[in-house]
């Protein structure tokens, strides 16, 4: 599998509702140089975050979608066969400590144990990578930054962290918004009207609360964007609830047919 890179470079603002003072610990850890651990469920606005405040404080961000062989060769670097040569290309992690960007290892519990050993030397008063293939030790400066999330899901077979990899780390929670936030977070995204949102946080409120159906997910922030997005665009409001809501939820029919039930008359 391949590994999800990106980069972005001096890209603009993007919108992030604050829900707390999140912005202001993030900016405290950047100038103190102490890695922060997002943690929460999906579609809280994580990632958003990352990109919100690498934009303000303006570093670049590097982002790696952690996956079960993410190893920490992917990150630090390999060896490539180029024609007759073999040279040598940095990963992004090592791109991010010698340029001075913040990494975000995304649900980084999900990647090879080998991750957290490469970064453990970063994350401390060493601050430092070790290149064991070139046997080099790359410093980072004041502007390399460690961040990385994870979905403290249990019940879902979702990876621990262990104790020594998340004391290395301070630690912000994300939940999903209050309804007025939420209501706000999808006028400014998706330019839905405020009755619209305002259902639409609703129907996200009742299923969060529909412990007895056994979702293994319930309705994030995200999941009400795309039903605003979808409504907007034109397509009819139930079946956009349905289709962006209620299906990525679940693929028991019964299920589908329940929560279509509850949706149908709050929409
Ligand atoms: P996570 O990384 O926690 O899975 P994301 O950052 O990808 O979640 O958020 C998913 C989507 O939800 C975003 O693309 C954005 O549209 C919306 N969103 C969630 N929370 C916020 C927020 N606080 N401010 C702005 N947008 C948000």
């Amino acid at each position: 599998m391949m590994n999800s890179i990106a980069e972005t470079l001096g890209k603009t603002r993007p919108f992030y509702q604050e829900t707390g003072k999140e912005a202001a610990v993030f900016t405290h850890a950047f100038q103190n140089q102490i890695p922060v651990l997002l943690k929460g469920p999906t579609g809280t606005g994580k990632s958003r975050f990352v990109e919100y405040m690498a934009a303000v404080l303006g570093r670049p961000l590097i982002t790696v979608s952690c996956h079960e062989e993410t190893s920490s060769t992917d990150l630090i670097g390999r060896y490539i066969v180029k024609g007759a040569e073999t040279v040598w290309i940095d990963g992004p992690l090592t791109t991010a400590v010698k340029t001075g960007a913040i990494l975000y290892l995304d649900e980084m519990a999900e990647a090879r144990p080998d991750v957290i050993v490469a970064i453990h030397p970063l994350t401390d008063h060493r601050r430092e990578l070790y290149i064991d293939k070139l046997g080099e030790t790359v410093s980072a400066g004041s502007d390399f930054m460690l961040v990385a999330s994870f979905n403290p899901g249990y019940q879902r077979g979702y990876k621990e962290l262990k104790p020594s990899t998340r004391q290395r780390f301070a630690g912000i929670s994300f939940h999903y918004p209050d309804a007025d936030t939420e209501k706000n977070i999808l006028i400014r995204e998706t330019g839905v009207d405020a009755d619209v949102a305002a259902r639409l946080v609703k129907i996200g409120g009742k299923i969060r609360h529909l412990r007895e159906l056994g979702l293994a997910e319930t309705a994030s922030t995200r999941l009400l964007v795309d039903a605003a997005r979808l409504i907007r665009s034109g397509l009819p409001k139930r079946l956009s609830v349905r289709t962006a809501i209620i299906e990525p939820l679940t693929d028991d029919d019964e299920t589908i047919a329940a929560l279509c039930d509850v949706a149908d008359l709050m929409i």
